[in-house]
């Protein structure tokens, strides 16, 4: 069957198996939710125009993934009216929210149509640019003093083009100017209604960012969004930039990164966006704000606390708002669900303008995301795993609070500068970090009295079981997941974690605090050294592949896995 002149690369069999078997549901809150049935009826008018803007949004992100996204999705839902092999197609394409990405344990690609394949450059960059001409042609432009050009090609809110021979840079809100107008608009509709006053005052900001060619409007709209803590609404216009692995390249080429470097460019990767509409839980929000109180004293605990400065210093405010939110919609670059889907998010991240400005940032937990989980697999991975004595100690509200000590710990520790200078490796090492914080932190919470020794342990026990029993070895670009692979390993290899004869899992809760604040220092040190080389010795010392976890993983598969994410929205 062809789409649009392309071939389906699944048979219908295929698909059907993917959509049918593969795919679970996570099923964001309706009309009928107590958290929108108690909203004054000014927040519930403004959320319609909220989710307006987010589905605006969801095209944008699409333009931005892949220059094939928006054609096809439109010529799969034609023929997915009388097609049921089409219908699952589109179902598959809805899922990754484009044509193709990772699903995060087949090693290669999931590309719904042949010919049509992943881009490492997204549609950010010209489809036929190679990294090695992509390097070539800024050295030449530089030659040509081309310094504002290169500049604004290296900027995170730039598609680049081909000029004749040359590239050149097309702001976003040029780009996407019809999108943004319209969404600026909504967002203008939605602060009308709304009644909280920090609220219209952030999404008058944020309309602004979208209509003008201005930076500076990015940096207002953040600082003013990331200061809201008591509002009943939530809404995130989100830009990460994971997904762009053509700039990251140039920090691995020495001529090309000293030349920026001099002439004080700094190459910052390409933001795909998303939009995240939402109402703030009251009771999990207060959680959150139990564990924010601890933070100034943990930097004073991190490892080599003295050698840099940390964005939560003693002497200062911490500038980190926390609000827990039942999820109306997630749209864009959100619902792009390529092997998991994201469970909470501390914006804005360490590359954007408005934390250099003063801005503080605001951490958002998915509270749908979650609560969607599949009870019959968790038993069966107990089962087959995991050493019975440890069974009990598998908690998915302690996977939340690990969660928790997680996005904390992107707080902590060496600043952006040191975090981008190891490349490539950037954020495998920054969400090893971010998560080894959280393991190595938590004993401080159970001094404080917020959580107690038992939910210790269950944390530990949670965090080895849930994350580091891998379905595949993680790809390169997967940073989480690889992430978690160094974490086991390096547990393993300090006998906090083994596997015994009958190949279950054990676990040394009493070592654990030790090796884990060990652990926390190598990573500190690998983000001082600023060295991509020093990064790939550490990823290579502890990625590695074993039987083991080849077993653990034949295993996951046989249990049959579900990749792929049917985000269900009711507004
Ligand atoms: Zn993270």
């Amino acid at each position: 069957m062809k789409i649009n002149g392309f071939t389906l690369k699944y048979s219908p069999e295929e698909l059907a198996h993917k959509v049918n078997e593969q795919m679970r549901p996570v099923v964001l809150i309706d009309q009928n939710h107590e958290a929108f049935q108690n909203l004054k009826d000014g927040d519930k008018k403004a959320l319609q125009y909220l989710v307006n803007a987010a589905k605006i949004m969801n095209d944008v992100a699409l333009e931005l993934d892949h220059p094939m996204n928006l054609v096809q999705k439109q010529a799969l839902e034609v023929a997915a009216a009388d097609s049921a092999y089409a219908a699952d197609a589109l179902k598959l394409f809805n899922s990754l929210n484009g044509v193709a990405g990772h699903n995060g344990i087949d090693p290669e690609p999931v590309e719904i149509f042949e010919g049509i394949h992943l881009l490492k450059g997204g549609n950010f960059y010209p489809q036929d640019l190679s990294e090695e001409e992509l390097h070539r042609i800024l050295h030449q432009m530089l030659d040509q003093n081309k310094v504002d050009e290169v500049r604004l090609i290296l900027s995170a809110r730039t598609i680049v083009r081909r000029e004749g021979d040359e590239l050149k840079a097309i702001d976003y809100t040029e780009y996407f100017a019809d999108e943004f107008s319209e969404i600026a608009n909504e967002l203008e509709c939605a602060a009308h209604y709304a009644t909280d006053d920090l609220f219209k005052d952030y999404l008058g900001w944020q309309a602004q960012a979208f209509l003008q060619n201005n930076p500076q409007m990015d940096i207002l709209a953040d600082k003013h969004w990331a200061k809201m803590q008591d509002t009943a609404l939530e809404f995130t216009v989100s830009r990460e930039n994971y997904d762009d692995q053509m700039t990251p390249t140039i920090f691995s080429n020495e001529l090309l990164k000293n030349r920026l470097e001099k002439l004080h460019i700094a190459p910052v990767p390409k933001d795909k966006i998303g939009i995240r509409v939402g109402i703030v839980n009251a009771a999990g929000t207060e959680l959150l704000l139990q564990f924010k109180d601890e933070m100034r004293q943990l930097a004073g605990l991190m490892p080599r606390a003295e050698q840099y400065h940390q964005s939560v210093g003693a002497d200062k405010d911490l500038k980190q708002t926390m609000v827990d939110v039942d999820i109306i919609a997630l749209t864009g670059d959100y619902a792009m669900c390529r092997g998991g889907i994201t469970l909470a998010q501390n914006l804005p991240n360490n590359d954007k303008p408005a934390l250099a400005h003063g801005g503080g940032r605001r951490n958002v937990y998915h509270r749908q995301v979650r609560l969607s989980r599949d009870e019959e697999k968790i038993h069966k991975i107990l089962q087959g795993l995991v050493a019975p004595q440890f069974h009990q100690y598998y908690d998915e509200e302690a996977d939340h609070l690990f969660t928790i000590g997680h996005e904390n710990g992107h707080t902590l520790g060496p600043d952006s500068s040191y975090q981008t200078a190891v490349g490539i490796y950037q954020h495998i090492i920054e969400e090893h970090k971010a998560d080894v914080i959280a393991a190595a932190m938590m004993p401080e919470y159970v001094k404080a009295g917020i959580i107690s020794e038992e939910q210790l342990k269950k944390i530990y026990a949670t965090w080895i079981i849930k994350r580091h029993l891998p379905l595949a070895y993680p790809k390169d670009g997967e940073a989480h997941r690889m992430a978690d692979l160094l974490e086991y390993n390096y547990l393993a290899k300090h006998n906090v974690v083994w596997f015994d004869d009958d190949k279950k899992l054990h676990m040394d809760f009493a070592l654990m605090p030790s090796v884990c604040r060990k652990m926390l220092g190598d990573i500190i040190d690998v983000q001082l050294a600023k060295s991509p080389a020093a990064a790939k010795a550490y990823i290579d010392q502890y990625g590695q592949w074993s039987d083991i976890l080849e077993y653990v993983s034949v295993f996951k598969k046989k249990l049959g896995v579900k990749p792929y994410i049917d985000i269900q929205m009711f507004f």
